[in-house]
């Protein structure tokens, strides 16, 4: 977060978690033991599905169960896990993996 300590770039810019994604962090979402670097409140992960073979699911939050149940029908597809803090909105992309469904 150098960027923000050195004021190239507002607060605004940084903390722009849309409603959509602080609503699926607060239902989805699972608490972190990680703080925000901006106001050290906790964090919350929130897992991200995308892949053409999820039709209308692509782009949604999910739970790991759903995740799981995915793999269990046999998909392939990329899990984003992004962390979110409800109190400043900062937001992150943690990791990005790929799910295989067994064959
Ligand atoms: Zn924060």
């Amino acid at each position: 977060m150098r960027e923000v300590r050195a004021g190239r770039l507002s607060e605004a810019d940084v903390c722009d978690a849309d409603f959509l994604l602080r609503a699926a962090a607060t239902h989805h979402g699972v608490a972190s033991a990680r703080e925000c670097p901006l106001c050290g409140a906790k964090l919350r992960n929130t897992k991200w599905v995308y892949g053409e073979v999820l039709g209308r699911r692509v782009g949604s939050a999910r739970s790991e169960k759903e995740i799981a149940e995915f793999v269990a029908e046999g998909l392939e597809f990329t899990v984003h896990t992004v962390e979110v803090c409800l109190a400043c909105r900062w937001n992150h992309l943690l990791t990005s993996e790929v799910a295989y469904g067994k064959c």
